[in-house]
Formats: C-alpha cells, sequence, structure tokens
C-alpha cells in the first residue's frame, strides 16, 4: 500500500462525504454551476471591508529589506503588541504581546496547540455536534477525540460534561459560535464550565485546559455576544483567525492567545512557538501578520450575513422545517424530517440542493446549511427545500 494505512482509513472513512462533494461536482457539470445550489462549504462569499485592499497595498508598497524573511516564531512582536491591545478590550482582561503566538489559521493554532499540550493518549473533550476536523487534530498530536452531547438546542450540556472528563482528559475543546448550529454559549454556563474544570483538575491532579475555538466570534445576530473564556476559567487558551470575519480563508492567518491567569503560559508559550516551527508552519505569513495588525476590530458587513439567515430561515419554517435559530455564525443546522439524515441529503440533491448530513459532524438526524451564499441562490433553492419536504412529511 502506498498511503499510510491510517490515511487510507481516513479516506475510506470519509468517503460518503467525499461522494458528496464528487456528486455535486457532477451535477454542477451537467446542469451548469449557476442551476446548482451549493451550500456545502464554509467559504465566506462576502468581500473583505473595503479596507483591506488599500492596506494590503501599502504594506506591500512600504516592504523593505527583510520584510519577507523568518521571524520569530511567534509572530512580529509589534503585529503581536496590536492584537494584545485589541484583545484587551475585547476579553475584559489586560493582555500583552507575551501571551500571543500568529498561527496559520484556527485550524493552524489548534494544531500548535494540541502539539503543545498533549500526550500520547491523552483526552480532548469536545460538545457535539462539532467541526469535522477536531478528531483529525487531536489525532495527529496522539491525542483522542472524545464527544459529548449538547442540549437540544445545542448549548452545553454541564451534567454530560461533568460526567464526561476523566483523568485522562487534557483538553475541554468548544467553539462558539458554533459550526455546525451557530449556538454561542452564554457567560453562565461558561462560568460554570470553568468551575468544572476546576474542580475535576483538583480531583485527577491535572491541569484540565479549556480551549475555544472562535473563528466566528464576530459574526453575531441583533444583541448576541461571545463571552470571554477568560473571564471563565484562568487555564484558558483562544484559538481564532480572520477566515471568517474579514473573509479572507485562504491567507492562512490567525492567532492563539493564552490567558495571561494561566498557571504555566511561559511554558506553554514557549511550547507553542516550537511546535508552530516543528509543525512545519514555522511562522505565520510575514505580509497577512502586517495586514491584519491594521485591521484589528474590523469585519464584513454582519447585517448581510444576518438577511441571509432571516431569508432562509423564514422560508423553511414556512415550508415545514425545525431548527434552532443561530445566533451566530453563517450555518443553519435543521432536523430531517426522516432519522437518515444521508438519505434525506441524498432527496434534496434530487433538487439540486447541496447540504451536508448532520452525521459528518457528530449530529445525526439533522443537516448544515452554509449560507454564506448569493441570496438568489436561498429564494431559488426554497421550492427544492419544500418539495422534498412535503415528500416525507
Ligand atoms: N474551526 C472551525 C469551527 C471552523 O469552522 C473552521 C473552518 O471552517 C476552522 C476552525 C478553521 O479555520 P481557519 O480557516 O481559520 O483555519
Amino acid at each position: 500500500m502506498t498511503v499510510a494505512r491510517k490515511i487510507d482509513d481516513i479516506m475510506i472513512k470519509s468517503s460518503w462525504i467525499r461522494k458528496m462533494f464528487e456528486e455535486g461536482a457532477r451535477l454542477k457539470a451537467e446542469y451548469g454551476a449557476g442551476n446548482v445550489f451549493d451550500f456545502s462549504l464554509g467559504n465566506p462569499n462576502l468581500p473583505p471591508p473595503e479596507q483591506f485592499n488599500e492596506i494590503l497595498r501599502d504594506t506591500v508598497d512600504s516592504c523593505g529589506l527583510g520584510d519577507h524573511c523568518y521571524m520569530p516564531q511567534a509572530g512580529y512582536p509589534q503585529v503581536c503588541v496590536s492584537i494584545a491591545e485589541y484583545l484587551t478590550q475585547e476579553q475584559g482582561v489586560p493582555i500583552t504581546c507575551d501571551e500571543v503566538l500568529m498561527t496559520c489559521g484556527a485550524a493552524g493554532a489548534l494544531n500548535v496547540i494540541f502539539k503543545a499540550l498533549l500526550d500520547p493518549g491523552d483526552e480532548v473533550l469536545t460538545p457535539t455536534p462539532c467541526f469535522v476536523e477536531y478528531r483529525f487534530y487531536a489525532d495527529n498530536h496522539g491525542g483522542v477525540l472524545k464527544m459529548v452531547g449538547t442540549r437540544p438546542d445545542f448549548t452545553l450540556d454541564l451534567d454530560a460534561l461533568t460526567e464526561a472528563i476523566t483523568r485522562k482528559t487534557k483538553i475541554v475543546l468548544i467553539n462558539s459560535p458554533n459550526n455546525p448550529t451557530g449556538q454561542i454559549y452564554d457567560k453562565a454556563s461558561l462560568d460554570a464550565l470553568g468551575a468544572i474544570i476546576d474542580e475535576k483538575s483538583s480531583q485527577f491532579g491535572r491541569t484540565i485546559y479549556l480551549v475555544s475555538d472562535e473563528p466566528y466570534r464576530k459574526i453575531v445576530f441583533e444583541d448576541a455576544r461571545v463571552p470571554s473564556i477568560f473571564q471563565s476559567y484562568p487555564q484558558s487558551i483562544l484559538a481564532t483567525s480572520y477566515s471568517k470575519d474579514i473573509s479572507i480563508p485562504g491567507e492562512r492567518i490567525g492567532f492563539a492567545a493564552v490567558n495571561p491567569a494561566a498557571t504555566h503560559k511561559q511554558d506553554i508559550m514557549a511550547g507553542m512557538a516550537l511546535t508552530n516551527r516543528i509543525l512545519g508552519f514555522v511562522n505565520a505569513p510575514a505580509l497577512m501578520q502586517r495586514v491584519v495588525a491594521c485591521m484589528q476590530g474590523m469585519s464584513v458587513d454582519i447585517n448581510e450575513y444576518q438577511r441571509k439567515r432571516d431569508l432562509l430561515c423564514e422560508g423553511l419554517a414556512d415550508a415545514g422545517y425545525t431548527f434552532t435559530t443561530p445566533p451566530g455564525a453563517f450555518y443553519l443546522f435543521p432536523r430531517t424530517p426522516i432519522e437518515d439524515d444521508v438519505a434525506f441529503v441524498k432527496a434534496l440533491q434530487q433538487e439540486l440542493i447541496l447540504v451536508v448530513p448532520g452525521s459528518g459532524f457528530a449530529g445525526p438526524g439533522h443537516f448544515r446549511i452554509a449560507f454564506c451564499v448569493d441570496d438568489q441562490t436561498i429564494v431559488n433553492a426554497l421550492p427544492g427545500f419544500r418539495k422534498v419536504m412535503q415528500k416525507y412529511q
């Protein structure tokens, strides 16, 4: 066998997701991309804020000798300073550049954190439904992803979490606003979670870390707010990026930030600088570091996503779908009217609608609609959604 057994196994197991993509490509080739309603990818469709191109051009124009060279593994110190200043306001705790490490997106941040913290067999506990890649990220570094269900509205089930933390748990990983549900965890539940992890850490005589994956933090609707984990639990680390909120996922830029109150803060930062290097990232992209340093607090027009969410939710509710209206991110996770979510997704494909089965996110009986698409795609897909619902009602 050419490909490593583990990779081959992953490819086989995820082959039905691949089949969905292949089927999507076939449908687009046969019917024309414009006639296929593709809600399968979380690829932001809004352009970056208008300042982005100007800042990018200015940054390129001002490049001097050495500006494309290697740098400290944590990133340019002046970039970490501007991020720390912004984070201090956002998180409500004083953060310095010594607690910030620039990464290749949130995915890079999570891998850097996991490699720095996990010993073989350590468990990463995460509420489900969850981002499909977490299992691979934990496994990349000898960890094991353990999943624990949430409540029907996808808020944290604190009793289930308490039960699920074992002496092998090293990290509790949360994602808020959540992919695929759009749910946000409120301050009371984060405070309670912090207290639970603290108690379990004492019980098992090891520090259990709370890692929060937050690339959708700025994509929130109406008066929704994303509380800071730093205020809820000292042994905590943030992983995030500019992929979704300023629509630059291809540029691979994000950061990790360690709670200034974390007991072993310096060791963790030093460990992460090393893992950033030895994972082969070396450092986050130089040009993009300098660009995002000038874009603190900016985002795409969130009202656009809110309008798309409302258009979709209204249309689907009218067609008989049931769901929790997402307070953030750009995903809707409705229930399927039949148990078999893969069969339901295939029925939607017959109407040229591409969505992802909930099973792919450990959320069976649901499906994920990424509504980061043109309004017309939503409007034109609604009759197909209605027709398939009628078939099963
Ligand atoms: N975490 C979640 C929950 C995501 O949905 C994604 C991307 O879709 C990522 C992490 C990775 O983001 P990035 O592009 O910043 O690596």
